[in-house]
């Protein structure tokens, strides 16, 4: 349900109220019933097929003991394995998890590539956690969700909170375990234990990609337009850097502690060195402070909402002014904000495509683990940039055929992929 959201001081809004996983399944009925999918059919393709819920236990810095509470929610494996991050965050919840795992499946079909969907999670803060701590809960965490695991069976990857040094201890927990090494158990490794080239920039690349799709089909030129970036971690720092270097102005940003702006665009290469000393895109030299509230309705001709979802409301849709919103986030818009964007004309380029060029390349890192053979970033960015052009054309033929959002009609091609499977492999009983 979309009610009252009060604003953090971040300006990401505080949105527990709105269930993300509701979110996704509002989606999911309108795509199904346009499709006119099996009633049957439907009730399989909704819910997720299985949830583990973990208790963490671990020793803090201080010697006392605390206890995490962590989630893996399989939503569907007819394509292949449950894909899906591992989420570091004070607020993940069981339903945060299952509509991730659930964006994942579709994620991967309308990327078309061979997984299911899946996502983990586990409640904590992790700005106030210490390196021991962070590796102590992550090895306890992978050892309690074990038996889900596997290449064939669930491969995790990063996402808010988590990076390529937690999937290095996952992968060697993981490895430990089975007694030898096990490099295709996880994706977002680093490259040295046999990560992609081209992975840590793989999802902010595929923004930027799908960005330049919808642009091309409706007219904007990326060389001069404004671009506005909610977010400063890896798939928000990446989509900027992206943008700028196709000749886009880059005229706000924010991160968790705040935003700033510069109407002439900012120097997103001097504001990553910025970022590795302070941490923070605050006080960067050469901006000047935005109030965060600001940030979403700043005027622009692109918004990437990448931080978390329920950002774009029923509350604030009305005040966006911007021509395409492209969503490096999971469910940054709610079903109703999407309707008033839709009657505003705004051009939305949804999540379950626009930030799958993150899974994409953990495909092809998953593909060059069991082969062992590596590609060259070249090679990696060439095929990604084939299957985001793919898709948006699967996308964009859709909502044309069928006279729908381009949200609607990825959900649309992403069901009918996978209920197609579904069909042919049958139900086993
Ligand atoms: P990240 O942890 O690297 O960065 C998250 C960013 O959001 C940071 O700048 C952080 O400061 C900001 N943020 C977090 N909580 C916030 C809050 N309460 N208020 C304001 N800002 C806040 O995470 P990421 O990997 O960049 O993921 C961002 C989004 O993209 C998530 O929705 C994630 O599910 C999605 N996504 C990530 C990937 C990937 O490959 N990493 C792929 C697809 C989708």
């Amino acid at each position: 349900m979309d009610s009252t959201s009060p604003e953090t001081t971040s300006g990401v809004l505080s949105t527990t109220h709105i269930n993300p996983f509701e979110e996704m399944a509002s989606r999911f009925d309108k795509a199904a019933e346009l499709l006119g999918l099996d009633p049957g059919m439907r009730k399989v393709l909704r819910e997720p097929i299985k949830e583990l819920k973990v208790s963490i236990p671990v020793v803090m810095d201080d010697g006392r003991i605390e206890v995490f509470i962590g989630y893996r929610v399989h939503h569907s494996v007819v394509r292949g394995p449950a894909k899906g991050g591992i989420r570091f965050d004070a607020g993940v919840s069981l339903d945060e998890v299952r509509a991730l795992a659930s964006w994942m499946t579709w994620k991967c079909a309308v990327m078309n590539i061979p997984f299911g969907g899946g996502k983990g999670g586990v409640i904590c803060d992790p700005r106030k956690l210490s390196r021991g701590e962070l590796e102590r809960i992550t090895r306890r965490y992978t050892s309690e969700i074990m038996d889900l695991l596997g290449p064939e069976k669930d491969v995790p990857a990063p996402d808010v909170g988590t990076d390529s040094q937690t999937m290095a201890w996952l992968m060697d927990t993981y490895s430990m375990h089975v007694r030898h090494t096990v490099t295709s158990i996880v994706t977002g490794k680093p490259i040295s234990i046999g990560g992609s080239r081209g992975r840590v920039e793989a999802t902010g690349r595929g923004v930027m990609l799908a960005g330049r799709e919808a642009a091309r089909v409706h007219g904007l030129p990326l060389e001069g337009a404004r671009v506005v970036v909610q977010g400063f971690g890896n798939v928000g720092s990446i989509s900027a850097k992206m943008f700028a270097s196709q000749g886009s102005r880059i005229i706000a940003v924010s991160d968790v502690n705040g935003a700033i702006q510069n109407p002439d665009g900012l120097d997103v290469a001097a504001l990553f060195t910025y970022m590795q000393k302070s941490r923070t895109v605050v006080g960067f030299p050469g901006s000047t402070p935005l109030d965060p509230a600001q940030l979403l309705t700043t005027e622009c001709d692109i918004l990437v909402p990448a931080a978390l979802e329920n950002q774009i409301t029923h509350e604030n849709a009305d005040q966006i002014r911007t021509k395409i919103i492209v969503e490096g986030a999971n469910g940054p818009t709610t079903a109703a904000a999407d309707e008033i964007l839709q009657k505003m004309g705004v051009v939305v380029i949804p999540d379950i495509y626009a930030n799958g060029g993150g899974v994409t390349v953990s495909y092809f890192e998953w593909v060059q683990d069991r082969m062992g053979f590596f590609w060259r970033e070249d090679e990696v960015n060439q095929r990604l940039e084939e299957l985001m052009v793919q898709s948006f054309a699967d996308v964009r033929e859709m909502a044309e055929a069928r006279n729908v959002s381009y949200r609607i009609a990825a959900y649309m091609v992403a069901i009918q992929r996978v209920a197609n499977d579904l069909q042919l492999r049958g139900l086993y009983a």
